[in-house]
């Protein structure tokens, strides 16, 4: 299998060889949701996907992972609905697993909310 078998693009055009290429933001913090960025700057979609969790005491704890619509559906009219699938699904899985600091998550949702409760008086 050639390394070039497991590209995806973006919509905007952008050509994500691997997990590393993706921008991952942690910003809606009280959402607890991880949102998943093309690294192309001035996409027109911007947002990719997002990785949801729930927190369980002061540990983060992962929930699901989710690609938006338009950037599946691109994907499968380029390389067929399987493939994409499936290329698509292991991009999440090491998303997940390789690029989240799920400790640090945990912290900086305490931290939000500790935040919070200062505003709160
Ligand atoms: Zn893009």
């Amino acid at each position: 299998m050639s390394q070039g078998e497991e590209l995806v693009q973006c919509p905007c055009g952008r050509i994500i060889r691997s997990v590393d290429d993706y921008k991952v933001m942690f910003i809606k913090k009280e959402m607890l949701e991880i949102d998943i960025l093309c690294p192309n700057d001035s996409c027109y979609l911007r947002e990719l996907g997002f990785i949801k969790f729930r927190m369980e005491g002061d540990k983060a704890k992962f929930e699901k992972a989710v690609f938006y619509p338009p950037f599946v559906t691109w994907n499968a009219s380029q390389m067929g609905h399987e493939k994409a699938e499936r290329i698509l699904k292991e991009h999440l899985k090491k998303l997940v697993l390789e690029r989240i600091d799920w400790e640090w998550v945990a912290r900086e949702v305490l931290k939000a909310r500790e935040q919070e409760e200062k505003a709160e008086g």
